[in-house]
């Protein structure tokens, strides 16, 4: 397996863009890698497609989407981010909107010009249809572009294959040919951003979950996309109100 930042520098990597779908994606799926682009210098760009309005809201207090907001910002700053788009189609349903979202990420993408592009493989991880429709379309996308960038998809590792044991889409989660490995410090900072998703900590067993499964683990898996290859998904069930 290819060590991440190795190939980061050997393909001078020099602008990211991330496409994920929730606020608090970021911090859970590449928490580790965000931190490594910034000491390497390397510009990193998120583009977040819902505001994550039909996550979590516990204590029914306030507008979800403005707390969110809110909750994204602070983990940005801790993971040290660059710019930070927020995006506002609707949560849970990324799937029959797909066309509107795309014509504007596709017109980012243009404006951006990253040389790497970053998104969930086609498990999602947890199998939500937000997180693989945002992997399928994005793909496409680049497809047809002329000079497509690389694209790196996020594998899920043995924690997470337990812990989303449900996700029938698991099947189609690809085999990592690329890791991250980083320390104690970055591990610490993606806690820290994680739990900045305040509204989304459902329970202190669910931290303690978090705590369990980063503190000792300092390792991301990815996958690098072959751009002449076809990948399989498919869309699965999934429990929207459960974990977004
Ligand atoms: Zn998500």
């Amino acid at each position: 397996m290819e060590n991440l930042h190795k190939f980061l520098v050997a393909n001078k990597v020099k602008n990211i863009l991330a496409v994920f779908a929730h606020p608090d994606d970021e911090s859970f799926v590449s928490g580790g890698l965000f931190q490594e682009l910034q000491k390497l210098n390397i510009q990193a760009n998120l583009i977040c497609l819902t505001k994550g309005g039909r996550g979590l809201n516990p204590h029914r207090r306030g507008n979800l989407k403005e707390i969110r907001t809110g909750e994204l910002e602070k983990a940005v700053k801790i993971l040290g981010i660059d710019n930070c788009q927020l995006w506002d189609f609707p949560d849970a349903d990324l799937k029959s909107t797909k066309d509107k979202w795309l014509t504007v990420l596709k017109n980012e993408v243009e404006k951006i010009k990253p040389d790497l592009i970053l998104t969930f493989d086609p498990s999602g991880i947890t199998g939500h249809p937000d997180h693989i429709v945002s992997c399928i379309e994005t793909l496409d996308a680049v497809k047809k572009l002329k000079n497509p960038p690389i694209v790196i998809w996020r594998v899920p590792d043995e924690q997470e294959k337990l812990y989303f044991k449900n996700n029938k889409a698991l099947m189609f989660a690809c085999v990592p040919n690329l890791v991250l490995n980083y320390g104690l410090t970055e591990s610490l900072n993606k806690i820290k951003a994680i739990f900045s998703h305040a509204s989304q900590m459902k329970s202190l067993r669910f931290k303690l979950q978090i705590l369990e499964w980063f503190l000792f683990d300092h390792k991301e898996f990815y996958y690098k996309v072959n751009l002449n290859q076809k990948y399989k998904y498919k869309f699965v069930y999934y429990r929207i109100d459960k974990d977004s």
